[in-house]
Formats: structure tokens, sequence, C-alpha cells
């Protein structure tokens, strides 16, 4: 990898940028070169994950991240000071791998909780663990969880996540909802041979507790390069199978940027979302920038390129230099993931790396 004497004043490696790009805003909003602005940031905490979902990880896991290369507890609250104060991120979703398997979760979600606009802070976990630190996030100043669930059966969900760990994560979801973590959203990425029918039990289970259920489309970013369009369940199946049991309707309030597509189920208020992920893809109103747990932006979850902000740290960079790499990685982002254009290319790192 060769090396390089950036005008930002630092020597860098592999994809640090070799100048700031001509047009773009050194200050301001965190833009590209598209206008659309990025306000949400996902912090991947870990690459560790305690299930093994066969659209995510292979059986064995993965060669995790060595502990060296992880960024500490200061360099990641440093990088979301400047997020917040620097470049206008109002939202911090925590994600990973599985990110209470973070043992300082706790202690990053109160630093965050401290910044000054204080973000909304949201965590996506698999539940497992939740109900014993649901209470302690909450207290930490964590706003709201999102816990994936692909289905209810005991046996898919073994088959799925390839561990019987169902009724911690059910555990986990009571405690989120008394803890008052809410809105709590449920996601589900379905099966294609069991997710017709988990579906249904899902959207049950979730009107019933009042938690909001929202439906992926898987995505080609499983570790093992298999996904296939023909074996995910699309949105559009998605919702003909909802509809046999549960009558749909467009919601009306606006989506701004959100993902899912809503739908009042049986006239409202609650909602199910469908989240079109690659059949009808949004990414023209997407307002993310993702920071992995190694200290890597990327600018989009398909992203094949990142801009390494762990080395910038670690090699002394003032705020202005790593506030500089951060835009310029984000004004390079692309219009659109291209999972449905002919040269496609799935990045390297997995969901579980990246940070879903
Ligand atoms: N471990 C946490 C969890 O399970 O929520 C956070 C990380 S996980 C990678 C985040 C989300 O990504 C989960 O809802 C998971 O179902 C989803 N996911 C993983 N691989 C996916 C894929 N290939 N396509 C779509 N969603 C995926």
């Amino acid at each position: 990898m060769g090396v390089t004497v950036t005008t930002l004043g630092l020597p860098a490696f592999g994809h640090q940028p070799d100048r700031v790009p001509d047009g773009m805003p050194a200050d301001g909003p965190l833009i590209d070169t598209f206008g659309r602005v990025a306000t949400d940031l996902r912090v991947s905490l870990t690459d560790r994950c305690n299930l093994r979902c066969t659209y995510c990880m292979p059986a064995e896991g993965l060669d995790w991240l060595p502990g060296d290369e992880l960024l500490t507890p200061d360099e990641l609250t440093r990088l979301l000071r400047l997020a917040v104060t620097r470049l206008g991120i109002a939202n911090i979703r925590f994600t990973g791998g599985e990110p209470l398997l973070y043992r300082r979760l706790e202690e990053v979600v109160a630093a965050t909780a401290q910044l000054n606009p204080r973000p909304e802070i949201a965590l996506t976990t698999n539940g497992v663990g939740l109900a014993a630190r649901a209470k302690g996030l909450a207290a930490a100043g964590l706003d709201r969880v999102n816990v994936s669930l692909d289905t209810l059966d005991p046996e898919h969900f073994a088959a799925i996540t390839r561990r019987n760990r169902l009724d911690e994560v059910l555990d986990g979801l009571a405690a989120a909802a008394s803890a008052g973590l809410g809105p709590i959203k449920v996601n589900a990425v379905l099966d294609p041979t069991t997710g017709p029918g988990d579906t249904v039990e899902l959207l049950r289970y979730c009107l019933r507790f009042g938690y909001q259920l929202r439906i992926i489309e898987q995505m080609p970013l499983d570790a093992g390069q298999q996904w296939s369009r023909a074996a995910t369940v699309s949105a559009d199946t998605i919702e003909a199978t909802l509809r046999r049991e549960f009558d749909l309707s467009v919601d009306p309030a606006p989506r701004g940027s959100a993902p899912a597509r809503l739908w009042l189920v049986d006239g409202g208020p609650a909602t199910v979302g469908i989240i079109a992920s690659v059949s009808d893809a949004f990414c023209s109103a997407c307002d993310r920038t993702r920071l992995t747990a190694d200290g890597q932006i990327r600018n989009c979850l398909f992203a094949t390129e990142e801009t390494d902000l762990r080395q910038l740290l670690r090699r002394g960079a003032d705020d202005a230099v790593l506030e500089a790499a951060w835009r310029t990685a984000m004004w390079r982002k692309a219009a659109g993931h291209g999972i449905n254009e002919p040269g496609f290319v799935q990045p390297q790192r997995p969901m579980s790396a990246i940070g879903g």
C-alpha cells in the first residue's frame, strides 16, 4: 500500500484523501455531491456476534478483528463528539456484530448522552442479554432499541441463527419495553422457506405487545457471498403474504429518509414497515454515514472503499484533519448501491463487520 503526503498535513495509507475535493464545503452539514446530507451515524462497536444467522455469518464464525485494531472507548468518544459538534450528526445508532458483547457499551452510551447538542441514541441488537442490561442502558441515556427477530418458532429460530436462544430474545424485548426504550422496533429478515408463515406470526405478536415490525429484504452482505436474488423474499411477496391476513393501507405520514415503507395495519394506528433494500432502493434519500469498530468511515453499506480514521487518530491528527477526512469520505458517496446493476461487486466486509 503506497504512502502519500496529503494536503491534510499527514501521511496517509490506503484510502486517505489525497486532497480536499474541489467544491466540498469545509463546514456545515455533512453533504455529498448529490446534495444528500448525512445526519444519522451507524457505529459498529464490535464485529463479534453470539448468533450465526445463515444469511450473515458462517456456522464457525469469522476471523474477528484483532484487539489492537479496534477503536478504544476514548478514540470512539472523540470521533462521536466530532460527529455531533462539527458534522451535524443528530442520531447515533450502536450496532455490530452484537453491540451487547461490547463490555463498555453503557460507558460509551453515557458519554454520547453528554454531547451537546444531545443526539438521539439507539441500539440495534439481537436481544440476547438485553433483559439484564435494558434498565442500565436506559439509565445511561439510551433512547430506544431495535431488536432483530426473524421468527417466533423455536425450531425456525434455531435453524436461522444456529442457536437456541429465542426465549432470551423475547425476554430482552419485554425488558426493553419496561425500561422505556421505545418505540421498540422488531427487524426481521425472512427465511425463503419458513418466512411467509413467520412474518404473519411476527406481526400478530408485535401488534399484541405494541412493537413496530419492520421486514427487510435480504441483501448481498453475507460473509459467504452466497446471496441469490431468487432465495430472498421480496417486498412484493411480503406485502401479498400479509394482505392475506391483515388489511394494509398506505400510512399517510411523510416517509422522509426512513428506509421502510409503512402500512397501517387494520386501519391503524399500528403500522408495519417493509424495507425493499434490493427491489426498490431508497438511496436517493439516504442520510447515513458509518463508522466501523476498527475506525473506518464507510459512506454506504455497499461501499468498496473506506477512510481510515483510526490511523489518523493514532498519528496525532487534530480535529480539523479528522473532520476533513470524514467530509471527504462522504462527499464521494455514490448515487446508489448498484445491486441491480450488471457490474455490481459485493463488498468484502460482511454485514457483521460493517454494522447493520
Ligand atoms: N447483532 C445485531 C442484531 O442482530 O441486530 C446488530 C447487527 S446485525 C448485522 C443488524 C441487522 O442486520 C439485523 O437485523 C440482521 O438481521 C441484519 N442483516 C444481517 N445480514 C443481513 C443481510 N444479508 N441482509 C439484510 N439484513 C441483514
